[in-house]
């Protein structure tokens, strides 16, 4: 959440006060979606916590590499639930620019990194280390690209059937034993690039660098059509050990067969000149196509940000530790997210039919000032005036386990009683005392801002509110499990309501 309230707005309405126990008769609850809500469990969702708040993800700056890295995350666990991208393009991610970032690059060992995986889907990952382990050739093409790998010795081969050559759409390995002249990279990489290779890895203590070299260099000239990098020392032990095979059974594969696909590694390849650009913001979109021919052109939102407050630098984003230490942000929002993938998983793997479409989103940038969410209302591919409800979590996993704050403004009464509903059901207790102060500071504001009926889930405040200390330790499994179910089985609610129409009389006072 939001440090301090950025906008001045207008003080919103809801008064804490429970609607009339007034049952929507058309919100009753199948078994299949009380045995869907059940299915989301705080363990499952630690998982995910655990990933989003790793030192490794070094507190999640929007624009940083380890939010870069957790967009990531976060699109290939959608993936595997089964929800469809609805990004820009067909992709997972709505990119936007970060306010007053432009022009702001990072270091350039943030910007040029290499990431060997076993596979696509896997969640753990092997660094090569800039310079001690690789670095880009002085006349290398940047590149943000991954893929997996082709083993060659002779990168000037060629293949009749162009169709079946293993370098396409591939990194082509070369290992190396004595030194390669400019001349002959050039050949290679237009050799490897015509037939539709994405780089070339040199591999061996013979392509290492001088220590003296300067990268990147100043007056780098001609730069080759592919990005080539260098890779020497101990990243050589990396590259063929995360292989599951050593260079010599490699090389006896290459040279009777010619250029060999290698299953392993996945190669996640940033090669950029100019350091790493802090002006991209993605939100992650997922969707989950409503069944209603008259409401599937509706949507609800079930959001929650992933960014945080990486190492606290920023002025404001900070309240305590020591000069540039990681803020994990375990509760704040590693909590929120790993409940957006629950609830996703929830509707997917339990195969829920939902009249209005669900859209899933994990908003960049929200500690910087809510602009992954302003970003997405004003220009996410979805018009607002089609937004029928906002479902938003952000710091859901503290405090006493059966209380949930709840944010929202009172005359939303159909989304009121939704909440209610599914509190009792869930035997859960809605404490909406205090709520307006932070109606404004979390991804739910520029959706009310629209009019569109929008609920802030919290867990409350605690004394590791925007410290280093907001970790994974202190967070509690079971209120994270509460708050999930509770927002998965709003959003339900939300998705089924009757059409607009039905309900006008019902709430005149909606300013939809
Ligand atoms: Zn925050």
């Amino acid at each position: 959440m939001l440090l301090a309230v950025v906008t001045l707005s207008p003080l919103l309405d809801a008064q804490g006060i429970a609607p009339s126990s007034r049952r929507n008769k058309n919100s009753r609850i199948a078994p299949d979606v009380k045995h869907a809500a059940r299915s989301i469990t705080g363990r499952e969702a630690m998982e995910h916590l655990r990933w989003l708040a790793d030192d490794l993800r070094e507190g999640r700056l929007a624009g940083s590499t380890g939010a870069s890295d957790s967009a990531e995350y976060i699109a290939m666990r959608f993936e595997e639930i089964g929800v469809s991208p609805a990004g820009d393009n067909g992709s997972w991610f709505h990119n936007f620019t970060i306010p007053g970032r432009d022009g702001v690059r990072g270091s350039i060992e943030k910007g040029n990194r290499i990431r060997l995986m076993v596979s696509d889907k896997a969640t753990r990952e092997i660094l090569l280390n800039f310079r001690q382990e690789f670095l880009p050739h002085p006349r290398s093409a940047d590149v943000d690209v991954a893929a997996i790998c082709a083993f060659m010795l002779d990168p000037l081969e060629t293949w009749a059937d162009r169709e079946r050559d293993p370098v396409v759409g591939r990194f082509a390995v070369l290992p190396v034993e004595q030194k390669i002249s400019d001349e002959d990279l050039e050949l290679y990489c237009e050799n490897l690039k015509a037939r539709g290779a994405m780089g070339l890895m040199l591999v061996g203590e013979s392509c290492r660098p001088s220590p003296s070299e300067v990268w990147p260099p100043e007056d780098a000239q001609d730069l080759f059509v592919l990005p080539v990098i260098r890779v020497h020392g101990a990243g050589i032990a990396k590259i063929w050990k995360i292989s599951g095979r050593p260079l010599s059974s490699w090389k006896r594969q290459s040279s009777d067969e010619g250029a060999v696909v290698m299953g392993r590694p996945y190669v996640v390849m940033e090669v950029r000149r100019d350091g790493r650009d802090m002006s991209l913001g993605r939100n992650v979109v997922g969707r989950m196509p409503g069944t209603d021919p008259d409401l599937r052109d509706e949507y609800i939102v079930v959001g929650a940000h992933y960014d945080h407050v990486g190492r606290g630098k920023s002025p404001g984003l900070s309240r305590g530790g020591a000069s540039g230490e990681i803020h994990n942000g375990a509760d704040d929002n590693a909590s929120g997210v790993a409940a957006l993938l629950e609830v996703a998983e929830a509707y997917a793997l339990n195969r829920l039919k939902t009249r209005r479409t669900l859209l899933f989103v994990a908003f960049d940038a929200e500690e910087l000032g809510l602009y992954g969410s302003t970003a997405f209302v004003a220009d996410g591919g979805f018009d607002s005036g089609s937004i029928a409800g906002m479902v938003n979590m952000d710091m859901i996993s503290r405090n006493q386990k059966r209380v949930v704050k709840v944010g929202r403004r009172a005359s939303d009464e159909p989304l009121g009683r939704i909440i209610y509903e599914m509190a009792r059901l869930l035997e859960l207790e809605i404490d909406e005392t205090g709520m307006d102060a932070v109606l404004q500071r979390s991804d739910q504001a520029p959706f009310l801002k629209k009019g569109i009926p929008s609920v802030f889930f919290f867990g409350g405040f605690h004394e590791d509110y925007h410290k280093p200390t907001d970790d994974v330790e202190d967070v509690i499994p079971v209120k994270l499990q509460n708050v999930a179910r509770l927002a998965f089985l709003t959003s339900w609610g939300l998705s089924q309501m009757p059409a607009q129409e039905d309900e006008e009389s019902e709430s005149a006072d909606s300013d939809r």
